[in-house]
């Protein structure tokens, strides 16, 4: 519990003292101050002033677990206690570096997989763009080194992440890009580019990415990278036969499919990653947040046999961080990964993820056009007009003004790019608590309009 005096001075020192990643400087000034959570436990969450919130985004997409599992905090206590810290460089490692490597080599459905462990998701994609430049440097195609990203892509902020970005404000002031990242059209079948109604297409979509092999040159690409669901750009689902024909031309093309899992990644979508929805076999995997469910920052890539091979052939891989596969993640991932499968937490991100679309789309609110997702990444699509599906002026922040009056009764909301909310609970939400969610989301959504 803070005082009212420690309350106000915890806001002024953080006016003075932090730089808060993508937050409007102007908000937080008209709220008074930043919104500061001290503690929580399940999905829910609790402010300095002492008032509790559902997350429906799960923190950053990531506490897949939900907040406070001891097991968790124990198998990570006892090993900061054991050996808080050894390198993976230089030929060193440490047990559970080998243990999770094993665990996360069997899971992914990646040929022959090999795991590097990061930091997190965008360290993750930095480490996948190099081992595809890489692989083809070494087989002795170096001019193959072009990556194919989407537009509304998010894949972090590193540099070569950065770079595979693509939503409005990531490029702004940061120029020069690392050079050789390209975007072509996501799909998204409720707004469709093509102008196509989904069941009735020859999938203009995954054309699309072959039209940009063909543009760069075939010869050129050595990449193409995508979130199975887009996540912060909407939280949009591609239609079920995109992945399959976009596996077949990067076969046809020998460009690698690079699956950025960060937030899929581990259960989210209602299968252990969501690549595995459509049956696909990507060549590269970046992983983060739902290894450790936010409990510790942890990344890893996966990538497939044929890819190592001429990296084993080269003798050495120069590139690592510092804290790759750290024994105290290590030992919170095993910790993590035990409750999802003992609580069978990716089927219940299945069965709760179906149960919350239906309970909003129950709604009937003129202004909700899609509800949208799977399992548990859920995005609603906020319109102006649901007959013609015409979108708010981005002038109006439709979404926006939902999230703030959230806040006011008691969720953490979250407004993503074209007036779409994000709904991504933790998979422990019981029914209970998605009826909470849902009622006090239209209560907010009836308070906007
Ligand atoms: N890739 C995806 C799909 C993400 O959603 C994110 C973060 O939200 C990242 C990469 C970057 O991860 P991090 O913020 O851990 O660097």
């Amino acid at each position: 519990i803070y005082s009212e005096e420690q309350i106000l001075q915890m806001k002024e020192d953080d006016f003075s003292y932090h730089l808060h990643p993508t937050s409007s400087i102007p908000d937080m000034e008209a709220w008074g101050g930043p919104r500061i959570i001290s503690e929580g436990e399940g999905v829910r969450v609790k402010s300095v002033e002492g008032k509790t919130y559902i997350d429906c985004g799960a923190g950053l997409w990531l506490n897949n677990v939900g907040t406070g599992r001891k097991e968790i905090v124990e198998a990570a206590s006892k090993q900061m206690e054991k050996l808080h810290y050894f390198q993976s460089f230089n030929g060193y490692t440490h047990p559970l570096a080998i243990e999770v490597a094993k665990k996360f080599a069997k899971m992914v459905p990646v040929e022959n997989a090999r795991i590097f462990f990061t930091s997190g998701g965008s360290e993750s994609n930095d480490s996948a763009y190099k081992l595809a430049r890489l692989y083809f440097n070494l087989t002795g195609r170096p001019e193959k080194n072009q990556i194919i990203c989407r537009t509304k892509a998010y894949h972090g902020v590193a540099y070569g992440a950065t770079s595979a970005t693509s939503l409005p404000g990531f490029w702004d002031g940061f120029r020069p890009l690392v050079p050789g990242f390209h975007h072509t059209d996501h799909p998204h079948c409720y707004f469709c580019a093509w102008g196509k109604e989904e069941g009735s297409c020859d999938y203009e979509c995954a054309k699309a990415v072959e039209e940009k092999i063909l543009e760069i040159g075939p010869e050129k690409v050595a990449g193409f990278s995508a979130e199975p669901v887009i996540g912060t750009g909407g939280a949009i689902v591609p239609p079920n036969g995109y992945y399959p024909r976009v596996r077949e031309i990067c076969n046809k093309y020998d460009v690698l499919l690079i699956a950025d899992e960060v937030i899929c990644g581990f259960g989210r979508t209602g299968k252990n990653f969501g690549i595995e929805n459509w049956g696909v076999k990507p060549d590269l995997m970046m992983l983060a947040k739902g290894i450790t469910s936010g409990y510790i920052p942890m990344g890893a890539v996966a990538l497939t046999g044929k890819i190592y091979e001429p990296i084993k052939k080269h003798g050495i891989f120069m590139h690592g961080y510092t804290y790759t596969g750290h024994p105290v993640a290590c030992a919170a991932a095993l910790a993590n990964l035990e409750i999802v499968e003992k609580e069978n937490l990716v089927e219940n991100a299945r069965i709760k993820g179906e149960i919350l679309r239906q309970k909003v789309r129950a709604l009937d609110l003129p202004c909700i056009g899609e509800v949208r997702g799977i399992g548990m990444i859920n995005g609603v699509q906020l319109v102006k007009n649901r007959e013609t599906r015409e979108k708010f002026a981005p002038s109006v922040g439709f979404a926006k003004r939902v999230s703030f009056l959230g806040w006011e009764n008691g969720l953490i909301l979250r407004p993503l790019i074209d007036d779409a909310l994000q709904l991504s609970p933790s998979l422990i939400i019981s029914e209970t608590e998605i009826d909470e969610l849902v009622e006090k989301l239209e209560t907010s959504i009836k308070q906007a309009w």
